[in-house]
């Protein structure tokens, strides 16, 4: 599931993406890349990758890597996982409620990682809240503009706990059948930053019934 369109790179080639996965591999000399890996040495963003190839897996494919996303899964992509995973339930996710229709990975992966699914809840919202932290550190970008437009996933989970998927406006969730979009209280290009004070749960109507639409 996708909360938004990805406003970065939409309009990158599939060949520069994988050309750019291959050459961190080489830098690092290694037959595989891992994200965290990818996201120190690369241009774009792994998940810019994903979204475009549905998985890491298969963008390692790609590139002619060997795909180590079995063994080696990152933290960060089994916290991302589990952002989608709270979208689609519209609440918390329980140990049982993590099946293959909903998640990629089985509760037992988080288990093993984490010692417990409390202990990988604990991760997550420590891996979610460091971020923000990260990100009202951001250094300027421009003289005017503090923060990049698109929230990062990051904040999308801490907004996504705080609202608990539900519209702001109707109410609405993804029990319902909405799909949610995180959006900016005050509009980004009327000068909202991009910070948790300043974002929202909306549903996709609603969202858009709003004269400032943004996608
Ligand atoms: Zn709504």
């Amino acid at each position: 599931m996708r909360f938004e369109l990805e406003p970065h790179h939409r309009n990158t080639k599939d060949d520069d993406l994988i050309a750019d996965l291959r050459r961190v591999g080489n830098e690092l000399g290694k037959a595989s890349v891992t994200i965290d890996e990818y996201n120190d040495g690369g241009i774009y963003h792994a998940t810019t990758l994903t979204r475009r190839f549905g998985s890491w897996f298969e963008a390692l494919e790609r590139a002619g890597l060997e795909k180590t996303r079995n063994l080696n899964i990152s933290n960060e992509e089994l916290f991302e996982n589990l952002v989608e995973v709270w979208m689609k339930l519209g609440s918390q996710p329980k140990y049982n409620t993590l099946g293959k229709a909903i998640s990629r990975y089985s509760s037992g992966t988080y288990e093993k990682r984490f010692g417990s699914w409390r202990g990988a809840l604990e991760a997550f919202v420590k891996w979610a809240n460091d971020g923000v932290a990260q990100q009202n550190e951001v250094r300027p970008q421009s003289p005017r503009r503090r923060t990049p437009r698109s929230p990062n996933l990051r904040q999308r989970a801490v907004v996504l706990m705080r609202d608990g998927a539900t519209c702001r406006m109707c109410g609405a969730s993804p029990n319902t059948g909405a799909r949610m979009h995180v959006d900016h209280i005050v509009p980004w290009n009327k000068g909202g930053e991009t910070v948790i004070e300043n974002l929202q749960v909306l549903c996709e109507k609603c969202n858009v019934g709003k004269s400032d639409v943004e996608i």
